[in-house]
């Protein structure tokens, strides 16, 4: 190198602009939950693929951060579950996204969560307390969780769900078909609905590998009473293949891309409402 540097001496020196980004972004995101104004809960649309009907939104958070402009959770989530600022923030959203969706006329409220909340001995505790602050029924709040974070074994995870469930707060597998799920196991896990994970959308109408992928775990999952939708639907060809092979909800850029709730509103609920 003309520098004289080694290969190792500028990947040390990367390494170490990296880590100080992080720490960087780490303060950014602690002092951010002190002026919540920086954090808003975008909302996706989620129909019904038989008629096309709004049957409910996907709560997705967005951070404007004062100098790095829009950050998109994949950068910040990760990062708030690894410095313990997870619970604040997935509190924060249920809160607003329950306040927000409450008039709406919709059957369900989907809200993501991570494994580090599902965990937290408070967490089913936390949620009755929001659901009882905002008015939001139980009933019309769907969990998404992946299938590593259902699957916990430590912690509370488990006395979590069982309270939620009870409590009549409905369970939906995230990113269903990545990591390491598998269709054997959906029966012992205790979800009303698996969501099927966009990459296996992606391939459809190009692909037959994946439409047979997607045929067998639809067919599964309604022989397991589940319901299913597919996330990621950006073609109309898509949508048509999943109505056709039985889906019951899509969700994807076709059909409606996160927007904020007025954004939501004036398109499904009327311009004129207060
Ligand atoms: P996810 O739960 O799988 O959410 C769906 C993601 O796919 C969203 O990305 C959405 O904008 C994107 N998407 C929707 N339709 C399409 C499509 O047709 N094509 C493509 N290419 N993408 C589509 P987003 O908003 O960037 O969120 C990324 C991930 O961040 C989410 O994935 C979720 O795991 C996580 N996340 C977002 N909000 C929260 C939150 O409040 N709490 C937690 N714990 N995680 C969150
Ligand atoms: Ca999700
Ligand atoms: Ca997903
Ligand atoms: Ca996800």
């Amino acid at each position: 190198k003309a520098n004289g540097r080694s290969g190792y001496a500028i990947f040390k020196d990367d390494m170490e602009a990296l880590i100080v980004e992080r720490r960087a972004l780490e303060r950014d995101l602690r002092s951010a939950l002190d002026q919540p104004g920086q954090f808003e809960v975008h909302y996706q649309p989620l129909f019904e693929a038989k008629g096309r009907t709004l049957v409910g939104v996907e709560s997705l958070l967005r951070w404007n951060h004062p100098t790095r402009g829009r950050v998109g959770p994949d950068a910040f989530i990760p990062l708030a579950e690894e410095s313990g600022l997870i619970e604040a923030l997935g509190e924060f959203v249920l809160r607003q996204a329950c306040s927000t969706a409450k008039e709406w006329p919709i059957r369900t409220l989907a809200v993501n969560v991570s494994a580090a909340e599902l965990k937290s001995p408070a967490y089913a505790m936390r949620v009755a307390n929001i659901l009882m602050s905002t008015g939001f029924s139980p009933g019309r709040l769907e969990l998404e969780v992946t299938e590593t974070a259902m699957s916990d074994t430590d912690g509370h995870c488990q006395a979590n769900i069982a309270a939620l469930r009870e409590m009549g707060v409905h369970f939906a597998l995230d990113d269903f078909g990545t990591g390491f799920s598998s269709l054997g196991r959906l029966q012992q896990l205790d979800v009303d609905r698996i969501k099927i994970d966009r990459s296996f959308i992606h391939g459809f109408g190009t692909d037959n590998g994946d439409e047979a992928i997607v045929r067998a775990i639809i067919h599964l999952a309604k022989a397991t009473g589940l319901k299913t939708t597919a996330e990621g639907v950006e073609t109309e060809e898509q949508s048509r293949i999943l109505g056709k092979i039985g889906c019951d909800e899509l969700q994807g850029f076709l059909l409606g891309k996160p927007c904020e709730a007025a954004a939501l509103e004036e398109r499904f609920f009327g311009a004129d409402r207060t």
